[in-house]
């Protein structure tokens, strides 16, 4: 018999253990497969963090601790329930089937910080160990580029730390972070106590919900006597470079987010066509999964009654150990042809640690707090490590941890080699006049507008615009000269920065690139403006109003088909096309243009495939773009915008606070307005369009 066992967590590893107990090798084959080769020992992420222990003493190797198991390191893709086989792939793409009598899905959840837009750009998950650390890292750079600057408004930046989430481990990170920068500060010059800000942000009105509200305020005092600042009922909306964006509308300042809220089902369980509650698989009393008989779900991936209280289970690792061993117990059950027993668990009581040598701790119906519970913390963690190896590795990290000072060595990271990603709000600046970029910027959604200052006036006007695909900052990095433009984002902007070092590479490596930049270069560095001052003069004083157009008599939408998408062009009077989202606001364009770019792209679909195409939705062949002018734009931004996008037309929005289309403007209009001005051409206005 094989049994296969999805995971390398809490769940699995009770459970690997308990079945190898009690199965002879000769009875049954084990696998484990698991994305890493070692448990991650969430509860001590927090001490990894803040340098109090070594990353190797929180994570301990698969085939170490399961003797007797096959351990694999490769993610499992697909469970196919109907055929009992698992698709796994070995990280080349190349994708192995297995055939097992038993499967154990014990994948836990993944975190998800794109429920709130720029976390996953400026934001720390807090999952696995990776992830603690590099906030390691991060932190302890934090406090040296705090000792390299002379500015007091930037070293306030680097010394500021935000910890979004005051769970069980946004408190133990945030109590850890304080401790590290705190306890370090006698080693710097340039910064002291009182300068570190460390701020949790959580929307309930009490830290840490999961345990009893004597606890919560204990250890929300103790935190504030500490340092950390605790915002309650309080969201956050948006991360950028700057810091968080407050639900109130506030921006919350500081170098370093932390996002310990927020969790996403696994692919793996999205995938599995199972029954599910919120995501989770659900299963029955015994831990199989609804309506299989040789599959069982556990951990955090798992929707699981507890007969005890008939509550659900809650996504603790407490929970998941024994939900590991009941249900290693029910397959020998099942083996043996016995009944199997339903998941029942009376669960012991809670730790959390909240840096500074204190502790909050709830167990057998006793509340301790301080530094009792936090020695309590320590010593049941210990025990709970799983192999002797680490316990006397942390032993020995924390006694060195209370007697020495804590490790502020680091890798430094060079971005000029390093691609990242960056999001701003609407009307934030991205670059400023005078600064010298750092990376090549390619936007990958929203709209950005290039101001510059005009020779007559000192006031920064918008000159032109870009959008999705488009990119800035290249001439300024190539030459290593200050910007002479100031780049702001119109709307919600995201972008990828790739360094400059990278760039160079690129630019060096590749002809057609180098080509694309040259053009842009030119485009937009010899400002056309000057080259053509007579058209500037021409169109300084005319309203963009003058040349709008109407809307063309139809709009598209992303669910129109092909085949009317294309009868709708072929039937408009211009040739262009607008797409529109549910509230009529700019979603695309369509005109001749883009309709190449659909033919290439179908070019590409076998020819067997082709047949549904006319079909298929305008949304599968277009993404969304939504470069426009607004009714309030000068002319010569909407030209300039255009020489850039070699395009003759723009649809136009109301504003940029309410992009739904008022019009278009066609180049053809403007350029034939210019004739008529220079008298090349007759002063009939519905005539200029030609
Ligand atoms: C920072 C932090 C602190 C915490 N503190 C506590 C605490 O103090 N007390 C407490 O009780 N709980 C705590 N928890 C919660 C606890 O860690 C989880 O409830 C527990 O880890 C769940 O165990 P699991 O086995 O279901 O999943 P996990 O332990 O998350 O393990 C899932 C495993 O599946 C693997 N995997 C995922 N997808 C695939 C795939 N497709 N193929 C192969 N392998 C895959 C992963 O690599 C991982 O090894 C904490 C969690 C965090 C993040």
């Amino acid at each position: 018999m094989r049994v296969v066992i999805v995971g390398g967590g809490f769940a699995a590893v009770e459970f690997a253990t308990t079945l190898r107990r009690k199965l002879k090798s000769s009875e049954c084959e084990i696998m484990v497969f698991s994305r890493e080769n070692h448990m991650v020992f969430h509860p001590l992420l927090a001490d990894v963090a803040g340098a109090s222990i070594n990353p190797d003493a929180a994570a301990a190797p698969l085939r170490q601790m399961l003797k007797g198991v096959v351990c694999r390191t490769e993610r499992v893709q697909r469970v196919d329930l109907a055929a009992s086989e698992i698709e796994f792939d070995d990280g080349t793409g190349v994708v192995s089937k297995l055939h097992y009598d038993h499967v154990v899905v014990a994948c836990g959840a993944e975190s998800n910080l794109g429920i709130i837009p720029g976390m996953t750009d400026h934001a720390f998950p807090f999952k696995l160990m990776r992830d603690a650390v590099e906030l390691r890292q991060h932190v302890v750079r934090q406090m040296e580029c705090a000792e390299a600057t002379s500015d007091p408004e930037v070293r306030r930046h680097h010394l500021s730390f935000i910890v979004v989430g005051a769970g069980f481990s946004g408190v133990e990170v945030g109590g850890e972070i304080n401790e590290l920068v705190r306890s370090s500060t006698r080693f710097y010059r340039n910064f002291r106590k009182e300068d570190v800000v460390v701020t949790l942000v959580h929307s309930g009105d009490q830290v840490l919900p999961e345990v009893a509200p004597t606890l919560r305020e204990f250890a929300r005092k103790k935190m504030e006597k500490a340092g950390v600042s605790i915002l309650l009922n309080t969201r956050a909306a948006a991360a950028t470079q700057e810091g968080v964006e407050l639900g109130n509308g506030k921006m919350l300042r500081g170098a370093t987010i932390v996002c310990t809220i927020g969790t996403a089902i696994s692919p793996l369980v999205q995938h599995l066509d199972v029954p599910k509650e919120r995501g989770r698989i659900r299963a029955s009393a015994d831990m199989r999964i609804e309506g299989q008989s040789n599959a069982w779900t556990l951990g955090d991936c798992a929707y699981i009654m507890n007969a005890f209280d008939n509550k659900p289970s809650p996504t603790t690792a407490q929970f998941a150990v024994r939900q590991g061993h009941q249900a290693a117990l029910n397959l020998v059950r099942v083996v043996r042809g016995e009944p199997t027993q339903p998941f029942t668990f009376k669960q012991l009581g809670q730790l959390c640690s909240i840096g500074g040598y204190s502790a909050v701790a709830e167990m057998f119906g006793m509340r301790v707090s301080g530094f009792l519970a936090w020695f309590m913390w320590r010593g049941v963690y210990l025990l709970k490590l799983p192999t002797w190896s680490r316990r006397i590795k942390v032993a020995f990290d924390w006694f060195w941890d209370v007697l020495f000072p804590r490790d502020l060595s680091f890798l430094n990271i060079d971005l000029s080699k390093a691609v990242t990603h960056a999001f701003y709000r609407a009307g934030d600046f991205i670059l400023r006049r005078g600064e010298v970029p750092h990376a090549f910027n390619i936007i990958e959604a929203g709209e950005v507008e290039i101001l510059r200052v005009t020779e007559e006036n000192q006031e920064a006007k918008v000159f032109a615009l870009l959008g999705k695909g488009d990119f800035f900052g290249e001439s300024a990095l190539l030459d290593k000269r200050p910007l002479d433009s100031d780049i702001r984002a119109r709307s919600s902007v995201r972008v990828m920065q790739m360094g400059s070092d990278l760039f160079a590479q690129l630019a060096g490596a590749s002809q057609s690139f180098r080509d694309t930049l040259s053009q842009a270069m030119a485009r937009r560095t010899e400002d056309f403006w000057r080259r053509l001052p007579l058209v500037k003069t021409l169109l300084e004083n005319e309203a963009l109003q003058t040349f709008l157009e109407p809307l063309p008599a139809r709009s598209l939408t992303g669910e129109t088909t092909l085949a009317e998408a294309v009868a709708a062009l072929n039937e408009s009077a211009g040739g262009e096309l607008l797409i529109l989202d549910a509230k009529q606001r700019l979603w695309g364009t369509l005109d001749r243009g883009n309709l190449y770019e659909i033919v290439s792209r179908i070019a590409l679909i076998p020819v067997e495939k082709q047949g549904d195409v006319p079909g298929r939705k305008l949304s599968e062949f277009l993404s969304e773009d939504t470069l426009s002018i607004t009714a309030q734009d000068s002319v010569q931004a909407a030209v300039a915008t255009m020489l850039d996008h070699n395009v003759s037309w723009m649809p136009v929005v109301q504003s940029k606070e309410d992009p739904r289309p008022v019009g278009v403007l066609r180049a053809a209009r403007i350029s034939g307005r210019l004739l008529e001005k220079i008298g090349l051409a007759k002063t009939d206005r519905a005539g200029a369009a030609g």
